[in-house]
């Protein structure tokens, strides 16, 4: 527990509004994550607003023995950034960003959001990739690995890292890059919170270009047609084109979304709306930043989330009649088989220059039931387990660990792979001796691969 000396303490440091405790008029507002399925009741939230606030914190945590999560956009599947009677060191003051337009480089926050990063840069007509989603923490996202519309142009959120502020264990703030420290530097880009936490994220933009995005829906009767066709249709596309498909209850429903200055956009997409015969739909005028949040409320906060995801070379043959197949047992209209096309500039980086693991995965799905009632937990996540491991089992190596429910050390080893998932456990025992970062998909820190 934390004794009241070192909560007042903290308090003195941080300011008595940052750090809440469970009769704090906004302790619940702040105790809720995104997957409305964890609820839990930490002992005290802190909001510290500098490295050495988080520093102070860390050390008061190590010293207590008491659990920490760690918190930035709130929007792990599992829950990892909340705890029952522990500590949640929360983020999101550090949301800042700098924009340094010529050097296209932005400065970002340990606690920033994808909005707040796709925000800065749009008026300097940059990005980095990242995720489609923008009320999703750029700090757990990109310390898993981070994924989306422009990565098969760009790479994936860690190939634009340069460098991150970062509080130690031991409460130290250094600043890593692949100059100062490379193992550690290395571990970063895919191991997740485990090695300390970001406290500021030095991120390289590049142009966006022109966009073009084009959406289209094929019914029930026509998915396998549809998704043998996207295979196909993928195969040829440049990777200035990514496609994301969503099956459902309701038929597959694709996004053809192609940026930069190729002038490719037009051709590129429109193979996608003529899957199975036309699909409904065609292409709509949006700017990069409405797009991100087009999916927003749909997958919003405190609605029920599992998802159990992996890679694939393509989705067709065996592949889309699996996925066909789940959809039309899906329980919920909402759950989805969701896919994004890879490869590319993702594929470009060896699979051992960084922690992440699976670039050579042509695809990412995850096999995602999202639902409202309590009631329904059962069949919901009766149907992702299922569903996912079906799946998984026409998949390729590797795995993303930002986007499983399922936690524990043979969820990571699998993800990661004997060796890289060895150089994991000896970096955590240079770096978290005592696991104090260990909400997280956790590499606990032995030196060997010996099960405990
Ligand atoms: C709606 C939704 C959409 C998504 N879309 C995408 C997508 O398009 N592409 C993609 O790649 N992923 C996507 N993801 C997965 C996403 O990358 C992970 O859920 C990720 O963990 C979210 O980060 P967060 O900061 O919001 O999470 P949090 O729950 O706040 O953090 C998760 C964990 O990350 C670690 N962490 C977070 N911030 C820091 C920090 N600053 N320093 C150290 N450790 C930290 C901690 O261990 C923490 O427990 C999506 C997830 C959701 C829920």
């Amino acid at each position: 527990m934390v004794t009241f000396e070192q909560a007042k303490a903290l308090a003195d440091l941080i300011g008595s509004d940052h750090v809440i405790f469970p009769d704090s008029p906004d302790y619940h507002a702040r105790r809720k994550v995104w997957n409305g399925m964890i609820d839990r009741h930490p002992a005290l939230i802190v909001r510290p607003a500098t490295a050495a606030q988080v520093s102070a914190v860390v050390t008061a945590a190590a010293r207590s023995g008491i659990p920490l999560a760690v918190r930035c956009g709130g929007h792990s599947f599992p829950g990892f950034s909340t705890c029952d009677d522990g500590i949640v060191l929360d983020l999101t003051r550090m949301n800042q960003i700098t924009v340094d337009p010529e050097a296209r480089i932005a400065e970002v926050g340990g606690g920033a959001l994808l909005g707040d990063l796709d925000r800065a840069g749009a008026p300097h007509g940059l990005v980095t990739p990242a995720g489609l989603v923008s009320h999703t923490g750029a700090g757990g996202l990109t310390l898993g690995g981070g994924m989306g519309w422009t990565s098969r142009r760009l790479g994936l959120t860690i190939d634009s890292l340069l460098a991150v502020e970062l509080v130690t264990a031991e409460g130290r703030v250094i600043e890593v890059s692949n100059d100062s420290d490379p193992d550690l530097f290395w571990g970063l880009r895919g191991g997740g919170g485990n090695f300390g936490i970001v406290t500021k994220f030095r991120f390289r933009m590049h142009r966006l270009g022109p966009i073009t995005v084009g959406v289209w829906s094929y019914p029930p009767d026509r998915a396998v047609q549809a998704l043998n066709s996207l295979a196909a249709a993928s195969d040829v596309a440049p990777r200035s084109q990514t496609t994301v498909a969503l099956t459902t209850l309701s038929g597959v429903h694709v996004t053809a979304f192609h940026s930069g200055d190729d002038g490719m956009g037009a051709s590129s997409t429109a193979p996608f709306g003529h899957l199975a015969g036309p699909g409904e739909g065609g292409l709509v005028a949006t700017d990069y930043v409405t797009l991100q949040s087009r999916g927003d409320d749909r997958i919003c906060w405190g609605r029920r989330y599992y998802g159990r995801g992996g890679f694939l070379a393509k989705p067709d043959g065996a592949i889309a009649e699996t996925i066909a197949e789940l959809a039309r047992s899906a329980p919920t209209p909402d759950s989805e088989i969701y896919m994004i096309q890879l490869g590319g500039a993702v594929s470009d980086v060896a699979e051992d220059a960084t922690a992440y693991s699976g670039r050579g995965g042509g695809f990412y799905w995850i096999v995602q039931p999202i639902w409202d009632d309590p009631a329904d937990d059962a069949r919901c996540l009766d149907w992702g387990r299922k569903g996912g491991a079906r799946l998984a089992a026409l998949s390729q190596a590797g795995n993303y660990l930002n986007e499983q429910g399922e936690t524990g050390r043979d969820v990571a080893l699998q993800a990661y792979g004997a060796a890289k998932f060895e150089r994991l456990t000896r970096l955590k025992a240079r770096m978290d001796p005592g696991n104090l970062f260990r909400l997280n998909q956790n590499i606990a820190p032995a030196p060997g691969l010996t099960p405990a």
